[in-house]
């Protein structure tokens, strides 16, 4: 799982780690390897390794395949938490496949999906829900996005009969909702009171911010929920056509991980109820739409009354990364110690008497520019790294822990996001083999890709007007004259203890 723990979103934003990097060192519990007689993370051996070495594509310790219709599967047994199974429909399609007089369809085939198939009539369908103790309805049970739509239920299995009928529920939702008129109408109610939900405070904010990060694509105007006229007046040969056109075998996944006595009988379900499904013969390629690069920093001033806080959000959108070799490998890691020891920076003025904030926040822009002149010390990076390792440690001493769902989602990166699986041992051995060598120089490095004309936006959000966009604007100048000029001091660390105890206690 270590591999998701970097931002694979399409944008990095300064403040996006995981809160286990930013203050307090995570607490490893006992190693049980010992026990099992399996390999302890201390006697994991370090690699030698061909920094060019690409990674297996076929995920680890699944069982992955494809039928010849198209359909991807991922089967695993895992008994976290016994007689349950975790499965889902991943289909790669999702509202910026849209047209735009289709602006919120996808959510609304996926919410139609929980009204009716073809075999499923309404009162079918809730009374399989009530069967497996599933909340009932879409949303409870499925989620759109711009690139997919995930339809997952969360079945028990100590009645076999359910785990087949759930599968078939799955391939039902793949090629067979009715999408009737009277499904249609019954169910626009319900998606315009999410439209109405998401346009509190915090919906409001969200919007201006994407906008803002997304200018200039085709995902800036392609939020999921859609526009409130295509909600209330959309037609079911829209929607009809809409699910035509993308839903393919092809385009979409079978995830099911769970207690399983054993993988085939679970792939057999998938052939039985997926195997006969054919593909459209000339099924249309799901274009790219990339999200444009820009110089000039974008900067937005918003005014929110029903705003709980002000805040700052300083983004770079970059390029996705994928992970195909060693050597990427090692540059990820070369990242997150860089935004490891930046949070740390944040956190300690944090804790300072009077923290600077507001106008002071965007200057936190400054401690980027401050890295660029003078970069990390070790010291500061070698803490980085000793978190960084406890945590993949304790993710190896609990693999046997991982919860269904964990490996589910794991599955779903990898076929939505082509995100690899190789496995948290070889993962803890890489760690092992490359963080101890990585040097402050190469982490402070990340910097130089963090300059305002690196497809910067900065986003203020305040309950009054109490400046301008021009104030933000300034402010960035005034800290880039610092940088040229190098009067920007270096960081002083001040003497804080990273733990309440200098030394730990002997165990025992
Ligand atoms: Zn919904």
């Amino acid at each position: 799982m270590a591999l998701v723990s970097e931002d694979n979103s399409k944008t990095v934003s300064l403040v996006s780690e995981d809160n286990s990097n930013t203050g307090e060192q995570s607490l490893v519990s006992e190693d049980k390897s010992k026990k099992t007689g399996e390999k302890s993370f201390r006697s994991l051996e370090i690699l030698k390794l061909d920094m060019d070495k690409e990674f297996d594509k076929q995920p680890f310790g699944v069982d992955y395949g494809k039928l010849e219709n198209g359909l991807v599967y991922y089967v695993k047994c895992n008994s976290k938490p016994k007689q349950r199974a975790a499965l889902s429909l991943a289909v790669k399609v999702g509202s910026v496949l849209e047209e735009e007089d289709e602006r919120g369809v996808a959510h609304i085939v996926e919410h139609l999906a929980f009204s009716a198939t073809k075999k499923y009539t309404n009162h079918n369908i809730v009374k399989f829900l009530e069967s497996i103790g599933a909340e009932f309805g879409a949303c409870q049970n499925a989620s759109t996005s711009e690139d997919e739509t995930i339809y997952e239920l969360f079945v028990p299995i100590d009645k076999p009969e359910l785990l087949s009928e759930a599968i078939e529920v799955l391939a039902e939702f793949s090629s067979e909702i009715r999408l009737a008129k009277e499904d249609l109408e019954k169910e626009r109610g319900a998606v315009m009171e999410e439209y109405r939900k998401d346009r509190d405070a915090d919906g409001r904010i969200l919007d201006d911010y994407w906008t803002l990060v997304l200018q200039g694509s085709k995902y800036a105007e392609r939020l999921p929920i859609g526009l409130e006229n295509v909600i209330k007046t959309v037609s079911c040969q829209t929607l009809k056509q809409f699910y035509q056109k993308w839903y393919h075998m092809g385009n979409m996944a079978v995830l099911a991980v769970g207690d399983f006595s054993d993988t085939k009988s679970v792939i057999e379900l998938i052939k039985t109820h997926f195997g006969h499904k054919h593909s459209a013969l000339d099924p249309p390629p799901i274009p790219q739409f990339p999200v444009p690069s820009h110089e000039d920093p974008r900067f937005s001033y918003f005014v929110e009354p029903e705003a709980s806080e002000s805040a700052v959000c300083i983004n770079y959108t970059m390029p996705v990364v994928e992970l195909k070799t060693v050597k990427d490998y090692k540059e990820m890691l070369v990242r997150c110690l860089f935004r490891s020891a930046l949070n740390r920076r944040f956190f300690r003025i944090s804790r300072r008497k009077d923290p600077p904030y507001f106008s002071c926040s965007i200057g936190s822009y400054s401690l980027v520019a401050r890295v660029r002149l003078h970069g990390f010390t070790e010291r500061e990076i070698s803490v980085c790294k000793a978190r960084l390792m406890s945590s993949i440690e304790s993710e190896y001493i609990e693999r046997d822990q991982v919860e269904s769902t964990s490996f589910q989602y794991e599955y779903t990166k990898h076929f939505t996001d082509n995100i690899v699986i190789i496995g948290i041992e070889y993962e803890a051995q890489l760690y092992k083999s490359l963080l101890p060598d990585i040097l402050a120089s190469e982490v402070s490095k990340i910097a130089e890709t963090l300059w305002t004309s690196c497809s910067c936006s900065i986003q203020i959000v305040e309950p009054h007007a109490s400046a301008t966009t021009d104030d933000m604007k300034n402010i960035v100048m005034k800290i880039y004259k610092l940088e040229k000029e190098s009067s920007i001091t270096p960081w002083e660390d001040e003497h804080v203890p990273e733990e309440i105890v200098d030394s730990k206690p002997n165990a025992g």
